[in-house]
């Protein structure tokens, strides 16, 4: 196996870790990565760091990575999280070997690793309490208290750890522990628990089980088995390592050792991305779903009309650190920004619309002007596009008392239909609350965009055909959260941060009749306004689209 060449960018310290690695034809230069997410909510872009990352140096260095749900935890889990997450991970453009793996196919086998460690004399049955164990496990500083349990015979370990699976003894009444060390400086090290009794049906193994093995004592050996070599995991599993590498000493048979590595978990500004969190979320219907567009989870996102390259351009762009910090949310915003501008094209959209009549335009006229679909593309190609007598544009951009520096529409004032003519406002009519309802324009027919005489004027407005426009409820999307780090506070819950204004929908836009028939997930830039997508509630006959961004970050100036 070579390593892979052409890179633009220096090593991160794993690709360090694995170019010495093959060097040194370890493993005899297999690679071999996991991605094991535990099913118990859907992937946020936490995951899909450490998605890119493992699913990425498997394409690298030509090697695998297998999905393995790390099902070990029956109360929680469920189908339908399975499901969703095998789909994001694909529409993140990955593909696991094989078929997925989980850690609850493993069960009898790390059973019989637990029966071979008691055989062994390192573990053992404790039926104290939890808060008793808790307790005696003490502080790093001082060696802890050893179980009066801990010495206990074989024999009896192995009849008592029997009845523990047959589901003769209650939930929470005995545990088994490892026999490690109850004086490491490492808590971890102090005698932990390997199985607890749980009376709960899993959803692969049914109630075959009554007992189920703790994440350390499941993934060490999940890795082995499937004979991962890399087993990278966030930094808070860095004090678990040798606990993992000490439960892989005690079952493993030759010299193959997978080799756990940590790396610094994404954590983004004004988000949440524990699956507890948005899950509470979910169920206090704070959000419409785990997909609500607002969420920062894969299908959130998606929703929201980010594209899978935004996401693996956005972890590429973070890199892999050792040490944790904090990426700013606009960093993601600039990712999907920057895509979109090269696929999405053009449109005319108007969000907030009144109505521009020009009085010297023909009634029954219909002229078809061609639009350049994307600036950006050069095979975009164009689209024809109606002008009429009536158009809507902007409400806001037009100002009964504009000041000078507002290069749009005012009495007196001339700007560009955008493709199409120079007007000029000659008058305009309110209702009695002072709203403006028509707004009088006279066009100057010898200024046709594309035509020979060009006069410039400042503004450039977008438009649409009133008689050709199609109704569309637009939902505008805001942060979820108000503050920066909504989870770190200690006085106050994530919750009381939530943005009240993250959401505004406007049910009377208009767009141009080039939108007739898009689909679920089709991306546009309506022009001057940001980046939109069609949402999963759109129908041909009541059109939805969610802003996924607008066009610039706005909330750069706000600090
Ligand atoms: P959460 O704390 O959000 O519930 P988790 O770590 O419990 O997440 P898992 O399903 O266990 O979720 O995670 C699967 C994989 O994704 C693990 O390898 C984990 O390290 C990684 N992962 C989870 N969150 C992040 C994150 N914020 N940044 C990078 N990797 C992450
Ligand atoms: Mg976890």
């Amino acid at each position: 196996m070579e390593a892979v060449e052409n890179s633009s960018r220096s090593l991160n310290f794993i690709e360090s870790i694995i170019e010495e690695d093959l060097k040194n034809n370890k493993n005899e230069g297999r690679v071999h990565f996991r991605f094991p997410p535990e099913p118990n909510g859907y992937l946020h872009i936490g995951h899909a760091k450490s998605i890119c990352l493992n699913f990425g140096l498997a394409e690298k260095y030509h090697g695998k990575c297998n999905l393995r749900f790390d099902d070990t935890n029956p109360a929680k889990e469920d189908v339908e999280y399975v499901d969703a997450i095998k789909e994001d991970i694909k529409w993140l453009g990955f593909q696991w070997v094989d078929e997925p793996h989980y850690a609850s196919d493993y069960f009898d086998q790390l059973y019989k690793w637990a029966i071979k460690l008691i055989q062994d004399g390192k573990a053992y049955v404790d039926e104290q309490p939890q808060e008793e164990i808790s307790q005696q496990r003490g502080v790093p500083t001082r060696p802890g208290i050893e179980s009066p349990h801990r010495n206990r015979p074989i024999e009896e370990n192995l009849a008592l750890f029997e009845k523990m699976k047959n589901g003769e003894v209650a939930d929470g009444s005995m545990v088994l522990r490892a026999k490690v060390d109850m004086s490491s400086p490492n808590m971890h090290m102090r005698d932990p628990i390997m199985y607890r009794v749980l009376h709960a049906e899993h959803h692969r193994t049914g109630n075959k089980w009554n007992i189920y093995p703790i994440y350390d004592f499941a993934h060490g050996q999940s890795d082995y088995i499937e004979g991962i070599t890399h087993s990278l995991c966030t930094l808070e599993f860095e004090i678990h390592r040798p606990l993992y590498d000490w439960y892989l000493n005690q079952i493993a048979d030759g010299d193959y050792r997978p080799r756990q590595i940590e790396f610094a978990r994404l954590n983004l500004s004004y988000t949440v991305m524990s699956k507890r969190k948005l899950l509470e979320l979910v169920e206090k219907n704070m959000v419409t779903g785990w997909d609500d567009p607002r969420m920062p989870t894969i299908s959130g996102l998606r929703r929201r009309g980010y594209t899978p390259e935004s996401i693996r351009n956005f972890a590429d762009r973070i890199g892999i650190a050792k040490r944790d910090n904090v990426i700013d949310v606009g960093l993601l915003e600039y990712s999907v920004r920057e895509h979109l501008n090269q696929i999405a094209p053009r449109v005319f959209g108007v969000l907030d619309p009144v109505k521009l009549i020009i009085t010297n335009y023909p009634k029954n006229k219909v002229e078809e002007l061609e639009l350049i679909n994307n600036p950006e593309d050069p095979e975009g190609g164009s689209r024809m596009i109606p002008f009429t007598r009536e158009v809507y544009i902007e409400r806001n951009d037009f100002m009964e008392e504009p000041p000078k520096k507002f290069f749009r529409l005012g009495p007196g004032r001339e700007v560009r239909l955008k493709g199409a003519y120079i007007v000029k406002c000659m008058d305009y009519k309110k209702d009695e609350n002072g709203k403006i309802t028509e707004i009088y324009c006279t066009y100057d027919p010898e200024t046709k965009s594309g035509g020979n005489a060009q006069r410039k004027v400042k503004g450039t407005l977008h438009w649409v055909s009133a008689e050709h426009a199609i109704d569309a409820e637009v939902r505008l999307y805001d942060r979820l959260f108000t503050d920066e780090d909504p989870a770190g506070h200690k006085d106050k819950d994530f919750k009381e941060f939530i943005n009240p204004d993250s959401l505004k929908i406007l049910k009377h836009c208009k767009l141009e009749p080039s939108l007739k028939g898009v689909k679920p997930g089709d991306k546009f830039q309506f022009q001057r306004l940001g980046y939109f997508c069609v949402d999963n509630d759109s129908q041909p006959d009541h059109m939805v689209f969610n802003r996924t961004v607008p066009l610039r970050d706005s909330w750069k100036k706000k600090k």
